[in-house]
């Protein structure tokens, strides 16, 4: 990778962000097409986020993404947010167009690309469960209700974050059927035996010693379990792969996010592959 006088910047804005494999995976598919660009990370504390969004536009970088803590802090700071981002009520990707900050949420669509592509699940007619209501969760939900599902079920451990998700989608995108389930509903176990797609938007799963996020007992062969965790095979992933269900984790939403955030930067089509390859590598997974 050279610099030169032009080189064009992108980066991460989060705290921490040391752990971030988003570099190797955008400075590879820079390469790739010979784009005079590169991705750096930006560790910052919380008391500067205003001060670095406001830099991005004095320093004149192309744009960013956002994560942990800062993705709902940031909308405060932007000239602009696309409307599904105001849906979601959370951004993770900024553009600096011409001065102008717009901001944009690629987590959804990270996430549908990886289902329809990776998973090759077909929306229609499914009974979705989705597990977590939080920033991940938020983007999956506004995602699966635009593109239309036949029910989607939306449970948190705070029932209120659930019910607030539940009241958007069902005044924004009315045509598709969402519930809110409280944690802990008597009806919970047969819920997971009508749904066809169980989705684990919840960090439970990331830590050892963590347990499966629903009773492995309930695991059936119709449902497809995808588990938004890409750090490790979770304990979820892996009792349903033991029982010979479909599965998927975040790794394609990580991947496909990341793509989309590219494309919005420089106007080109995203090397999949070379991402994909380049972040499998980074995981020892190549
Ligand atoms: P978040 O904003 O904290 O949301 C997680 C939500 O799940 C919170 O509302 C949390 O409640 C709830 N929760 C925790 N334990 C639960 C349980 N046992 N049952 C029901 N709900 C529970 O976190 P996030 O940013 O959405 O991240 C969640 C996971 O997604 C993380 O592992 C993250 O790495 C992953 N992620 C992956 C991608 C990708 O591209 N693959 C993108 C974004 C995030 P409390 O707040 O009360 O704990």
């Amino acid at each position: 990778m050279k610099l030169s006088g032009s080189t064009k910047i992108v980066g991460l804005i989060g705290y921490p962000v040391e752990h971030s494999k988003s570099p190797v995976m955008h400075n590879a598919a820079f390469d790739s097409l010979g784009l005079d660009f590169m991705y750096l990370l930006f560790s910052v504390r919380p008391p500067y986020l205003k001060e670095a969004v406001m830099g991005l536009r004095a320093l004149n970088i192309v744009g960013a993404n956002i994560t942990i803590p800062y993705k709902e802090e940031v909308m405060k700071y932007l000239d602009d947010i696309t409307a599904e981002a105001k849906l979601i009520g959370a951004v993770n990707t900024i553009h600096n167009q011409d001065g102008k900050l717009i901001g944009y949420n690629t987590d959804g669509q990270g996430f549908i690309t990886s289902l329809l592509t990776d998973g090759r699940v077909k929306l229609e007619g499914q009974k979705v469960l989705l597990i977590g209501a939080g920033g991940a969760g938020k983007a999956v939900a506004v995602k699966l209700a635009e593109r239309g599902v036949e029910r989607l079920v939306i449970t948190d451990k705070i029932e209120e974050k659930a019910k607030a998700l539940v009241g958007r989608l069902q005044e924004n995108i009315p045509d598709c059927p969402v519930y809110a389930m409280p944690p802990g509903d008597k009806e919970f176990a047969k819920t997971v035996l009508e749904s066809t797609l169980l989705i684990n938007a919840t960090p439970v799963g990331m830590k050892e010693g963590d347990p499966p996020i629903i009773d492995p007992e309930y695991l059936h062969k119709a449902l497809f379990v995808y588990d938004v965790i890409y750090n490790r095979e979770t304990p979820l992933i892996e009792a349903a792969k033991k029982r010979g269900l479909r599965t998927l984790d975040g790794m394609g939403m990580l991947i496909h996010q990341g793509a989309a955030s590219f494309e919005i930067w420089t106007g080109q089509k995203a090397p999949i592959e070379v991402m994909r390859n380049r972040i499998l590598q980074e995981a020892g997974k190549l």
